[in-house]
């Protein structure tokens, strides 16, 4: 595996293979990787000649400054899971890398930015769109893959991609899981074993609202039987919404193309999570 520190360097690198008609994958990452980061370098390398994993902590992503100090950095540890991954390329730069100028842009990435997470985390999305747009100039992938874990950030870059007509192709990647049916985090990694028992409720909470919604249940009343189960938990919900898939807006009358989206703490650690209504 080779490993990049500097703009310039993945940048001729990149060029060079796309000039011999290689293709590239990317997976941008924030580190502390688990098997759910892994299954997107899987994905890349199997459709691509070369994947690509970026590990860089985004300061300008964070709307707290507690949660960017607290996330937890395991460099090492992650480059030898990519090397084990058969990763071709691992890209890890400074701040002063990505941003050698502070970026003031408002990036135009739709309606879709301003709710849920959006509302909760100000700033959060233009934080994300101002990375993800920095990393796909420089790695300059045919494909980019992101997990569905992420729900609403996959449909902002779909977004934003196409409002800045960037020439590469968003793959959304399945949730990996812990047995327990806990979405897998980085931020897991701050939980007690206590802690990570107690998260698992998020996903049974999910899996309530399916119930509810294929039992013939209202759309507010799947909402609420996952409410009623999640306040009685020892989680602090933040919100639990069901709404359409393609641009977060909530339901009317339909029933089809519905996800339900969850964020809530435990032992102060923010997680989210979010499942599909119905079975594809
Ligand atoms: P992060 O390091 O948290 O910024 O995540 C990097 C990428 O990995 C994002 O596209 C995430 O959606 C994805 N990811 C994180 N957790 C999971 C998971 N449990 N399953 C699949 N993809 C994930």
């Amino acid at each position: 595996m080779q490993t990049f520190k500097t703009a310039k360097e993945i940048l001729e690198h990149t060029q060079k293979l796309r000039q011999k008609g290689k293709t590239i994958g990317f997976v941008p990452t924030m580190g502390a990787l688990h098997d759910g980061h892994l299954s997107l370098v899987k994905k890349a390398r199997e459709a691509n000649d070369f994947a690509v994993c970026s590990i860089f902590v985004n300061p300008t992503q964070f709307n707290e400054s507690a949660d960017f100090e607290n996330y937890p950095r395991t460099l090492e540890s992650d480059l030898n899971k990519l090397k084990s991954a058969d990763c071709d390329i691992a890209f890890i730069p400074s701040t002063a890398e990505i941003f050698p100028e502070r970026d003031k842009s408002q990036y135009y990435i739709g309606e879709v930015a301003s709710v849920l997470e959006g509302a909760h985390r100000p700033g959060h999305f233009n934080g994300v769109a101002s990375v993800v747009k920095r990393l796909l100039e420089l790695v300059k992938p045919h494909c980019a893959y992101f997990g569905l874990k992420d729900y609403q950030q996959y449909v902002v870059i779909k977004s934003l991609v196409e409002a800045y007509n960037i020439d590469v192709e968003i793959e959304g990647c399945e949730i990996v899981r812990e047995t327990s049916g806990l979405a897998m985090s980085s931020r897991n990694g701050r939980l007690s074993s206590e802690g990570m028992d107690n998260a698992s409720v998020l996903y049974k909470a999910l899996l309530i609202a399916q119930q509810s919604m294929k039992d013939g249940k209202s759309v507010a009343d799947a909402e609420n039987d996952a409410r009623t189960y999640l306040k009685a938990a020892p989680v602090e919900l933040e919100y639990f919404e069901i709404r359409n898939r393609g641009n977060l807006s909530k339901p009317s009358i339909n029933r089809n193309g519905l996800i339900a989206l969850v964020a809530a703490r435990v032992e102060g650690v923010r997680l989210i999570d979010n499942l599909f209504m119905e079975s594809e």
